[in-house]
């Protein structure tokens, strides 16, 4: 059998050392070919001497001289920069390029892997949010596939095996609801940095875990959705479940619904998407009903969590404005976790630059970089 030659962008983060494990558990199945990281050169330095890629890029180029240094005497070719990350994925042997980076900045090189003919296990949902349009019909030009990494639409793919012909009437995204689920407005007013890093069911990245914390990543998540199984934004809907038992469900148009189940690990739609359409064996532990007899559902609230409505206004107004929301949410996470703004600004600054970012109603890559980087400036205009 031959190994898949794999690319990982963001080995060093929660997703990205998740992934290493599964390519550690399975040697015979994978042949890691590249892995980076954007500061912590010393994660990445252990990575590379245990795995021993063909390449690995560091972000920071400050950083540069660091890895360049202690990877002297391995057979390791060592890069810097956001550029490089362009290059890496285009390498021969990279069949599939798992983009675990955050942020915005997924966006460029997830496009060159896609030009590259690379296939795309995708967990860097920004990406989509910012330009689903084009990097989806990319990778239908290309004939490139996009598995999701993400587990709510990880469950979806998992529901639409041997259905893809099937037309969806709809999907439901599962939310876990965060640790303020059911909490009031006037209550997020004063929550602290350290109360929203607490998730109660998955350990992710601050980005993130603050992202579920607002909702803005369920809104992230129904745009992710939108473009990756074509779908119009009426038929994508949130359903708060505490448990975070069942990931996600498709309802066809006989009626019938399926639901993908399991305790929260991300390890399992990592793998999947590395592997489809075969599964592996793991020993994952198993889930058994009767630790949880009540599996539970509830409406969310979106005038609480003001930015799961703004994600869908961003759907419907389609163009740049998903670009804007994203762009504004990225530096405003960034500040509520320097402690300089409050977690209920998170929204607030949301919606003023969906109003005040440029508009761009048929966009290309330019207008979405362009989009981007003034959406961030008017961010700093704000009196907050
Ligand atoms: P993380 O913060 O733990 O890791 C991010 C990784 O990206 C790190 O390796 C970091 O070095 C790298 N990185 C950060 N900024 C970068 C930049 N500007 N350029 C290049 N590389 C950069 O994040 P995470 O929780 O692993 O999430 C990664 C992505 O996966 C996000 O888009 C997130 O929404 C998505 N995701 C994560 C989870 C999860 O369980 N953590 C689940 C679903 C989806
Ligand atoms: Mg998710």
């Amino acid at each position: 059998m031959q190994k898949k030659g794999v690319a990982i962008l963001g080995s060093t983060g929660s997703v990205g050392t998740q992934a290493l494990e599964v390519i550690q558990a399975y040697p015979e199945q994978f042949d890691l070919q590249v892995i980076t990281a954007q500061s912590n050169a010393k994660l990445l330095i252990e990575q590379a001497k245990l795995f021993q890629p063909n390449a690995v890029v560091i972000g920071d180029e400050e950083k540069y001289e660091e890895v360049k240094d202690a990877l002297f005497s391995e057979d390791i070719h060592v890069y810097a920069g956001a550029q490089a990350l362009c290059q890496v994925v285009e390498f021969h042997e990279v069949q599939v390029v798992l983009t675990a980076l955050v942020g915005y900045a997924g966006l460029k090189p997830t496009l060159a892997a896609i030009e590259a003919g690379k296939d795309i296990a995708l967990a860097n949902k920004e990406t989509l949010v910012v330009a689903g349009e084009l990097v989806t019909e990319r990778a239908r030009a290309k004939g490139v596939n996009i598995y999701p990494v993400d587990s709510e639409h990880s469950a979806i793919f998992q529901c639409l095996v041997g259905e893809f012909h099937n037309p969806i009437e709809k999907i439901y995204l599962t939310a876990s609801g965060g640790p303020f689920r059911g909490w009031k407005a006037d209550a997020l007013e004063t929550v602290t940095r350290a109360q929203a890093l607490k998730h109660p069911n998955w350990s992710m990245g601050a980005k993130i875990t603050i992202d579920s914390a607002t909702m803005m990543n369920k809104g992230l998540e129904v745009i992710e959705a939108k473009w990756l199984f074509g779908l119009k934004a009426e038929q994508i809907d949130v359903i708060v479940h505490p448990q975070s038992i069942v990931h996600s469900l498709v309802q066809f148009e006989d009626g019938s619904m399926k639901a993908q189940m399991g305790l929260p690990d991300m390890k399992l739609p990592i793998q999947f998407a590395l592997t489809y359409p075969d599964r592996l064996k793991t020993n994952f532990p198993r889930f058994n009903f009767l630790d949880y007899p009540q599996l539970t559902f509830e409406q969310p609230d979106k005038e609480v969590f003001r930015n799961l409505q703004l994600a869908y206004d961003a759907m419907h107004a389609g163009g740049t404005k998903a670009c804007a929301l994203n762009a504004a949410n990225e530096v405003a996470v960034q500040l509520f976790l320097e402690e300089k703004i409050r977690f209920s600004d998170i929204a607030r600054i949301n919606e003023q630059i969906m109003e005040e970012a440029p508009f761009v109603p048929n966009p290309n890559l330019e207008d979405y970089i362009h989009v981007d980087a003034h959406s961030r400036k008017l961010v700093g205009l704000l009196k907050i």
